[in-house]
């Protein structure tokens, strides 16, 4: 008898768990949980190391969207133990969860723990894992093509966004996407857009949102923003055509006040162009951040109500949604994006991401000797509390010398 949790002809995506959660739970808690960060939530968040304060943000660390492609994964690689099973690139930006997959036998197709198999070498007998961030288009049609199993790891948040960013195409507005151009998610996004015949544009932030706005204003420098966005837009995107109705949307990571700030910047170029009659029918948006990365980002400016000393921000450094919650703090005290614990060098040097962006750097000098100190500690929507756990412990180490 056939599985009904395997599709036949054609070859949809399997979107459900295979209803093997239980049995997959002794293995992720080993991987992820820390009874460290269980104590200190259970006392308030609040912990003390000697003469260090530590404050743990009230939201930190793995998303639903996260923990829904985890459990999927590794549901998949029990269901399956006899297919070979890729994963298109990273299933989340973070480095012990790929490390894990890649040690349980999960090869990768791209990104940067690629081996040596490539989407060529994908037979129909094999499985093929969807990461949170979403699929292009072509991509998945390419894997149909091929016959395998393919099992759909996307967050709902971003299906969200896909389908407004469709929405957008069919009412023949552009989509003006904030997000990095190159991220994971937002190539999807945009394939989204694509395959449904509409334009796109990628503006990462103000600054970029600010040429685009002088153009929509005045018509002028459409060569110079051909250049700056060149892989950042549809390849047939005309600036002088594509801009006179738009619909903004978000990377669902991106920091939530800067996509309002674009949003509007964006409308009131579009009514000083063209007035304000008709605008709804000009410039439509849709914050599309999700839930998961709002909360974090307000956990973290609750915080900053009253600074601590300094701020531990624990995630992948390829991780948007860490990065920003780093942005934030950083207007506050100093902030310190760290990825692993083996970040924590020693207490006069830490490795670190600096808030903006920018590859990792050394600093000395990181860790004030005054006491009493407080240390406050955040973590992105892709970071196990384990990773959260051995940083702190290494805290206690020093301080308890
Ligand atoms: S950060 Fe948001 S969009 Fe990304 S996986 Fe988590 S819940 Fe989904």
């Amino acid at each position: 008898m056939s599985d009904p949790n395997i599709p036949t002809e054609p070859p949809d995506p399997i979107r459900r768990g295979f209803g093997l959660k239980d049995q997959v739970r002794a293995e992720r808690r080993e991987a992820y949980y820390s009874p460290l960060i269980e104590k200190i939530r259970q006392a308030g968040n609040r912990w003390r190391i000697g003469g260090i304060e530590l404050r743990l943000a009230r939201e930190f660390g793995f998303c639903y969207g996260v923990d829904k492609a985890i459990d999927f994964a590794y549901e998949t690689h029990r269901r399956f133990p006899d297919r070979r099973i890729f994963l298109t690139t990273e299933i989340i930006h973070n480095p012990r969860v790929n490390q894990r997959l890649i040690e349980m036998g999960v090869h990768f197709l791209g990104g940067q723990y690629a081996g040596r198999y490539g989407i060529e070498d994908v037979t129909a007998e094999d499985v093929v894992f969807l990461p949170a961030f979403g699929y292009e288009v072509q991509l998945l049609e390419r894997l149909r093509g091929i016959g395998c199993i393919t099992v759909d790891g996307t967050c709902g948040s971003v299906v969200h966004v896909w389908k407004r960013v469709e929405r957008y195409a069919r009412e023949g507005l552009t989509s003006i996407i904030h997000g990095k151009w190159r991220h994971e998610e937002t190539v999807a996004t945009a394939s989204h857009v694509a395959a449904e015949g509409g334009k796109y544009l990628v503006i990462f932030d103000e600054p970029e949102a600010t040429m685009v706005c002088d153009f929509i204003r005045t018509g002028e420098g459409s060569q110079l923003l051909a250049e700056k966005f060149r892989r950042a837009m549809s390849p047939d995107f005309d600036f002088s055509r594509d801009l006179e109705r738009i619909g903004v949307a978000n990377q669902t990571t991106m920091l939530s006040s800067e996509s309002l700030a674009i949003a509007g910047m964006l409308r009131s170029a579009l009514e000083a162009r063209y007035g304000s009659e008709g605008i709804e029918d000009r410039f439509r948006m849709f914050e599309t951040i999700c839930t998961a990365t709002q909360e974090r980002q307000d956990a973290v400016q609750e915080m900053m109500a009253d600074p601590p000393d300094l701020m531990l921000i624990v995630g992948g450094f390829n991780s948007s949604n860490t990065g920003h919650l780093c942005e934030i703090a950083a207007h506050h005290c100093p902030s310190y994006h760290i990825e692993e614990v083996d970040c924590l060098i020693s207490p006069e040097r830490i490795r670190h991401k600096p808030a903006g962006g920018g590859a990792a750097i050394e600093t000395k000098g990181w860790l004030p000797a005054r006491r009493p100190l407080s240390i406050g500690i955040t973590a992105g929507a892709s970071t196990p509390n384990r990773v959260v756990g051995e940083v702190i412990e290494r805290l206690a180490s020093w301080e308890e010398k």
